[in-house]
């Protein structure tokens, strides 16, 4: 599949090493998620994280907020790994960061990086102090450090030092610009102050968090114009479900398409007991969609219309997508390149044929007053034409027979072929 963006040139940023996943240079825009249990109970903590890594976060952030859940820290990371499990783990720290990364050194040592937000460290010289503490402590253990500001926690101390400094200069800017110069150098010189107390720049992701989609444009513009460390993007507060989806594929697409970003989360606020890896997926979805990544096999479906009566073509484009989500572990593992496939199930002749032919694998239903027959074609050809109630069988089998002898190697195409 060519890249939609292929004539986009990524922003160069310094790699950032973060357990076995490295976060910037020419690494792949890392896909990362947060969990929402309480840290200091482990097994629920260790069950999420391997919900989202199995969905395909590729580094997970956990609350770490008081002693209990310092000292669970450790017994997470072991039982992950006994578990076969290797995702980085990223300690998520306000307000007494640099005291529970001091009393509890095995939590220091088990995390593969540190989040600090800046605005919540302290205040005066305390904040120095602290944020010097845990600079030391991340120097001490190897580890790499997130600068992670937010606006709901913006370093007032700077925003009114230049609210002052704006109000007297004798052609003020409008309060939001403000607030975007706070945001961006509350990051900066968080940065060039870790910088001074012997952090190497190839251990610093900055982030800078706000939840409106044209304030995350303006600050990550200027943070990509004025550094060059590894950019950690996301819309903080998102909201729920279709807004909250919509905000962050807005915000994260524009700025992914201009080149502007190492590693994403999609903040999503989810429904009660809904599933926490869905912002595991719309981060891969959005990845996928402007073709700077491929994580599972897309389908083509059109929307339908009144050509399309009959609820056969929403079917089978829903058996398919949860035929490809069924086998994908399977063959992920038998198939590598398999998630660059591409499928289409169209409504009728239409847009059917044309799209089926520009998709991997496609069939054209019959729309109304169409004879009731199924072409399917492979790479452009016509291959098949399908009749009857088994066609959605028949297309499945078409498929798995596709998928083995493009992406099979050796034994299992061999297996397919004798099979
Ligand atoms: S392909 Fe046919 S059924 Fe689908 S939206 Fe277009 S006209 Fe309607």
């Amino acid at each position: 599949m060519t890249s939609m963006l292929s004539d986009t040139t990524r922003r160069r940023s310094i790699p950032v090493q973060v357990g076995h996943v490295t976060v910037g240079g020419e690494a792949p825009i890392a896909v990362q998620s947060m969990t929402n249990t309480d840290t200091a109970d482990i097994a629920a903590t260790v069950a999420q994280i391997r919900a989202l890594a199995e969905a395909g976060s590729e580094l997970v952030r956990i609350t770490v907020d008081r002693p209990e859940a310092a000292r669970a820290v450790p017994h997470i990371r072991d039982r992950l790994r006994a578990a076969g499990c290797t995702v980085p783990l990223i300690g998520d720290f306000h307000y007494v960061g640099d005291r529970l990364l001091a009393d509890h050194p095995a939590a220091a040592e088990a995390l593969d990086k540190y989040r600090i937000n800046p605005g919540n460290v302290g205040f005066g010289a305390k904040r120095d102090v602290r944020f010097a503490k845990i600079i030391e402590i991340a120097l001490a253990h190897d580890k790499p450090v997130r600068i992670g500001v937010n606006w709901g926690s913006l370093d007032q101390a700077l925003l009114t030092r230049l609210m002052d400094e704006n109000a007297k200069s004798p052609s003020p800017r409008d309060a939001r610009h403000v607030m975007h110069e706070a945001i961006v150098r509350s990051a900066l010189d968080s940065a060039e102050e870790a910088r001074r107390l012997g952090m190497g720049a190839d251990r610093i992701v900055l982030s800078a968090k706000v939840s409106a989609v044209p304030d995350l444009l303006r600050v990550y513009r200027l943070l990509a114009e004025r550094c060059d460390h590894a950019l950690h993007l996301g819309l903080t507060e998102a909201g729920m479900g279709v807004k909250g989806t919509v905000a962050s594929t807005a915000g994260l697409a524009i700025l992914l398409a201009e080149g502007i970003g190492d590693t994403i989360r999609v903040s999503l606020t989810p429904e009660p007991g809904a599933d926490r890896a869905q912002e595991v997926r719309v981060a891969q979805e959005v990845l996928q969609a402007l073709g700077l990544r491929a994580f599972a096999p897309q389908v083509a479906a059109c929307p339908g219309c009144g050509r399309t009566t009959s609820t056969l073509f929403q079917e089978l484009a829903r058996d398919i997508e949860a035929h490809i989500r069924d086998r994908m572990p399977e063959w992920r593992r038998l198939y590598p390149g398999v998630e660059t496939l591409s499928l289409a199930v169209m409504g009728c002749i239409v847009n059917g044929p044309g799209e089926s032919k520009h998709a991997d694998i496609g069939i054209s239903l019959p729309g109304t007053g169409e004879s009731p027959a199924a072409p399917v074609f492979i790479e452009g050809r016509k291959v098949a034409t399908l009749r009857g109630p088994d066609i959605a069988a028949a297309f499945t089998a078409l498929i798995e027979d596709y998928v083995a002898d493009r992406f099979g190697q050796g034994e299992s195409r061999a297996a397919s072929d004798t099979g």
